[in-house]
């Protein structure tokens, strides 16, 4: 898998939305903003562009909100998965980079936003880490399974 897939595709947490684009994907960058922050209630905002002429809705709608006055930003209304924001007049949508089915496609380049940055962000790499099954006693009793939408159609 790599930038120059034909298409690619992505959707939300529960699957309600999907969406295809027709490749290559645009500049990805991680957004520490504020707003950003607050719109994935997670410490950044990993997002990629995308012409809108090569990318399409290919199930459900996606609710919006408005954040600012020019911009827009997308969600699941059904499991409030992040999926986009949307500047008025841009030809570009930002999409969520982890809410591609292969997010691996779409390595950031840069960082924006890093005003907004949380003091811990540049830490995270050096923390110890496991695996999500050292630390789920279900899935080692076989009794676990996932209700998430699979990464494909
Ligand atoms: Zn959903
Ligand atoms: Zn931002």
């Amino acid at each position: 898998m790599s930038s120059v897939e034909l298409e690619y595709s992505g959707g939300c947490q529960c699957g309600a939305v999907r969406y295809k684009i027709a490749g290559p994907l645009g500049k990805a960058s991680v957004c520490h903003c504020r707003m950003c922050q607050k719109a994935f209630g997670n410490l950044a905002a990993p997002l990629v562009g995308v012409p809108l002429t090569r990318f399409r809705w290919t199930r459900g709608k996606p609710g919006e909100f408005r954040s600012s006055a020019p911009v827009a930003r997308g969600f699941c209304a059904h499991c409030g998965t992040p999926l986009y924001l949307l500047e008025d007049g841009d030809p570009n949508i930002e999409l969520a980079i982890c809410t591609l089915d292969n997010p691996n496609a779409s390595p950031p380049t840069s960082q924006v936003g890093i005003e907004g940055k949380v003091d811990w962000a540049d830490g995270l790499a050096q923390l110890p880490g496991r695996s999500t099954n050292d630390d789920n006693p279900l899935a080692a009793a076989g009794r676990y399974h996932s209700l998430q939408h699979p990464d494909n159609d």
